[in-house]
């Protein structure tokens, strides 16, 4: 490279700076442009959103441009998804109580497919890789499902086939609580020490029936339990990497992402902004302590109007920064460098983490956000491709194979 020392005079400087700067953002413009036409080309696979569990607390028609929430068919359009996975979310507590957890399940279930069933020229039910192509080839939004609890299997493994043909195509082991399947990351309990035995019997049913296993929400114990066990490879539905937010049993470490993508599976990296920035959560964690204080000196339950009220105040006064789209965009970074390009995907938990999503990942709209970054970054279209959905569809049609092949007895 050549060095010019020469001292440019001051004139020049104001005739270089208007033209940089013009090209600076014709180039950003461009790939600005390329984001979007890759968002509209490639077939975007997110294995995480809540929509269900939105929908049931408060009915909306998502065929239409909501004035809430994070998704719905018109921005799911403008942003590219083709393949949301529907979470069909059972809250830890029903078992935790003694109560039945499946019939809540199937009451998720029953809506989504209503939602295709009443908008059938937008919505589909997708039951394998096959339908997710076939019908984004038509234009339409495949609905897959994931069950967020393995609660509703009920101590009975004719569940697991009971649910795949209900189309449930993954199941997360636990969830905020140990359940009579496994330990979870939230919970201190740890009775199983990992997966209980019944729940080491319900992996080899799922690998033999075709429900993908997600080690999103188990304990550490438990995520090497099913490593163990598993004869095909398994998903973190939405989970990101522990490297950014150390200590936080929710999200991977480098050992466990080693161990998942030598198996074949891929990372499907969770956009909220706990999940992504430790600077974040360790202002959530002081903020949470401070409200619990000052809950406890006047005797207020979080419920009471008085309580409300100074959450509302307290927020307004200690506003923390969200996460970015860049600081997303440095965990999928991450697990390229530490396994390559082939294991990592997206499960934002659209729907599932409120306001804190980070600032350019707000709704489904947004998702060329985090595809511009990634060109920014230097990625290939065809590395986009495959952490747009490409690896989660090869993980699947991989379940779909070996499932066949467990049934044969091989
Ligand atoms: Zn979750």
């Amino acid at each position: 490279m050549r060095k010019l020392f020469r001292p440019l005079p001051l004139l020049a400087l104001f005739l270089i700076t208007p033209p940089v700067v013009a090209q600076q953002s014709t180039q950003e413009g461009a790939l600005k442009a390329k984001a979007q036409q890759l968002a509209q080309r490639f077939i975007i696979i997110d294995t995480h959103l809540d929509v269900p569990y939105r929908l049931k607390m408060h009915w909306e028609d998502i065929s239409q441009r909501t004035p809430d929430g994070d998704f719905d068919f018109v921005r799911a359009k403008a942003g590219g998804l083709n393949a949301p996975f529907m979470a069909i979310y059972v809250p830890s507590e029903i078992e935790a109580r003694g109560g039945s957890s499946k019939p809540l399940a199937d009451t998720l279930i029953d809506m989504v497919e209503q939602l295709a069933k009443d908008q059938p020229s937008k919505f589909a039910i997708a039951r394998s890789p096959a339908d997710v192509t076939s019908q984004f080839k038509k234009g339409k939004i495949s609905l897959c499902m994931g069950m967020e609890n393995g609660s509703p299997i009920e101590h009975n493994l004719d569940n697991v086939k009971y649910f795949y043909d209900r189309g449930i195509r993954y199941i997360t082991l636990a969830h905020a609580l140990h359940n009579h399947i496994s330990d979870s990351s939230y919970d201190s309990t740890h009775v199983w020490k990992g997966l209980s035995f019944f729940g080491r019997r319900l992996v080899l049913e799922m690998n033999r029936v075709g429900i993908m296993v997600d080690v999103s929400h188990i304990s550490d114990d438990a995520f090497y339990d099913v490593m163990n066990v598993t004869k095909a490879p398994v998903i973190a539905s939405h989970s990101s990497c522990r490297y950014f937010t150390p200590g936080f049993e929710r999200n991977m470490s480098d050992d466990m992402i080693k161990l998942l993508a030598k198996n074949g599976g891929v990372i499907q990296i969770a956009f909220g902004s706990s999940f992504i920035s430790s600077d974040y959560r360790e202002r959530e964690d002081e903020a949470r302590k401070e409200i619990t204080a000052y809950f406890r000196s006047r005797n207020l339950k979080f419920s009471d109007p008085e309580a409300q009220e100074y959450i509302r105040k307290y927020q307004a006064e200690h506003a923390i920064p969200f996460a970015t789209v860049s600081q997303v965009a440095d965990h999928i970074d991450h697990v390229v460098k530490l396994v390559g390009v082939d294991y990592v995907g997206l499960g934002s938990d659209f729907e599932g983490v409120g306001p804190t999503l980070p600032i350019g990942l707000k709704d489904v709209s947004q998702y060329p956000n985090l595809i511009e970054e990634l060109l920014k970054r230097g990625y290939s279209d065809k590395d986009i491709q495959k952490i747009c959905g490409g690896n989660l569809l090869r993980v699947w049609s991989e379940i779909e194979r070996r499932a066949k092949e467990l049934q044969a007895g091989s």
